[in-house]
């Protein structure tokens, strides 16, 4: 069994409760935002990624716009052409010129042609980046809108918990200068255990465990206690520590009745 030497037992039992349970006050309060903050900045990524897809995706459709733009420019000059190739035609010297202008003028009807055609097949890709577009804005909207309202909530569980939390952490300051100018030793054990013990709990009641009604544990590691140390903690004559976790281990009855005298 591990005893912590100490003056004044009792006192200092339940001032070290009565830190334990401002604490576990404390962590409940902050518990409160749950991980909404981090899955906001998970979201807030994700939506920033999808920014950058669209981004791309409105790239490509101007890019795919300037060629249209570019097909049809070139085909209206070609149009202005085959006019004056026709005007020519209808005024040749011979065979031979005829011949020579009644080719470029099929030349340009099947550049034309292609044009048209590919003109045709930008704007079919046009039409489904756009239509991908108009999805992807939607499904952006949309999450915009489920961040907004879980940031309205951390928002609000931030509001409501801050003055508790606040009220805790100034009783919390306070009773941890009391204890640290009684016994600064004793202090200084809790603190270590409190900074690297899951949840802060430095301090537990022992807890009885199902179907062995007269055996108790320790509520930090489950480890069951010896007879002996079930009855000297009992007594709340010496503080001790729980020989698997190091935890302060105190009576139920007594952590119960702190806790309950704790306004
Ligand atoms: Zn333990």
């Amino acid at each position: 069994m591990i005893t912590v030497e100490t003056q004044h037992v009792q006192e200092r039992l339940v001032e070290l409760i009565q830190l334990q349970v401002l604490y576990n006050r404390l962590y409940a309060v902050q518990q409160k935002k749950g991980d909404l903050p981090q899955q906001i900045e998970d979201l807030e990524l994700q939506l920033a990624a999808r920014a950058r897809a669209l981004a791309e995706l409105q790239k490509q459709i101007k890019e795919l716009d300037q060629e249209i733009r570019t097909l049809r420019a070139s085909n209206d000059s070609l149009k202005d052409h085959e006019q004056k190739l026709n005007k020519i035609l209808q005024q040749v010297r011979n065979e031979q010129e005829y011949y020579k202008v009644e080719s470029d003028i099929k030349e340009i009807r099947l550049t034309l042609e292609k044009n048209m055609k590919d003109i045709s097949k930008n704007q079919q890709r046009v039409d489904g980046l756009e239509q991908k577009r108009r999805e992807e804005e939607a499904k952006q909207e949309e999450l915009r809108k489920f961040i907004a309202e879980k940031q309205e909530l951390l928002d609000r569980i931030s509001q409501e918990t801050a003055a508790q939390e606040k009220a805790l952490l100034q009783r919390i300051a306070k009773l941890s200068k009391k204890i640290e100018t009684e016994d600064a030793r004793l202090f200084q054990l809790f603190e270590r255990r409190r900074r690297s013990l899951r949840e802060g709990r430095a301090l537990v009641p022992v807890i009885t465990l199902e179907g062995r009604e007269e055996r108790v544990a320790c509520s930090g590691c489950h480890t069951l206690l010896p007879r002996q140390l079930q009855w000297e903690l009992s007594q709340r004559s010496q503080i001790f520590v729980c020989e698997s976790c190091g935890r302060f281990l105190v009576d139920a009855a007594l952590f119960d009745q702190v806790a309950a005298d704790l306004e």
